[in-house]
């Protein structure tokens, strides 16, 4: 088991390709700290958390295949309130990865199958691994965010919180003094009509 360290404190984590042994699974795992992670940061509220991960990693000739699994506590906005809501990111992943001059070489017959099961391209003889699960965690993400099925959200008039107030715009049409006076004034549109 390698542990991948996070030396001078930037989320750098390289493998060179050509170092890893033909055929024999590699197994690491480490820790992505969120806020060295510039994507995942854009799309979590404070504190930024850390999300753990391990992983095999097989070279087959140049062909690269990654089989783990992450797992972390990240804090995201909700949609509709925009209140912040706890998730629970735990998901397994699989990356393919083969060199690029691959792809160009075997485009007619098998590119489709390649398509299928997903390759991925990598055009470089270094493999940055935080930014592969980086990408995997964001994939990970729900499209939407809602805190409780029961959030209320934001009132679109006054902007308050529904789950933690009353909408202020019905109280204050209620008690403005001319409330009345503009009632009257829809009545008569309606009879004029
Ligand atoms: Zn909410
Ligand atoms: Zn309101």
């Amino acid at each position: 088991m390698q542990h991948l360290e996070n030396e001078q404190g930037c989320q750098e984590l390289k493998i060179c390709i050509d170092d890893l042994p033909d055929h024999e699974p590699q197994s690491f795992q480490g820790r992505l700290e969120v806020d060295e992670c510039p994507r995942l940061l854009e799309m979590v509220q404070e504190p930024p958390g850390v999300v753990d991960y391990e992983f095999t990693l097989k070279r087959e000739a140049q062909r690269i295949l990654i089989d783990g699994q992450f797992k972390g506590q990240l804090i995201l906005t909700c949609d509709r309130c925009l209140g912040n809501l706890e998730f629970q990111s735990d998901e397994n992943f699989c990356i393919r990865l083969q060199p690029e001059q691959d792809l160009a070489r075997v485009e007619d017959e098998t590119l489709l199958t390649l398509k299928e099961l997903e390759w991925d391209v990598y055009d470089q003889p270094t493999l940055n691994l935080a930014e592969l699960i980086e990408e995997q965690v964001l994939v990970s993400m729900p499209a939407k965010n809602i805190c409780d099925v029961e959030c209320r959200g934001l009132c679109p008039g006054c902007g308050v919180n529904l789950n933690l107030q009353n909408c202020l715009c019905t109280k204050e049409t209620d008690d403005h003094p001319f409330a009345v006076l503009k009632g009257n004034g829809s009545q008569i549109d309606n009879f004029q009509k």
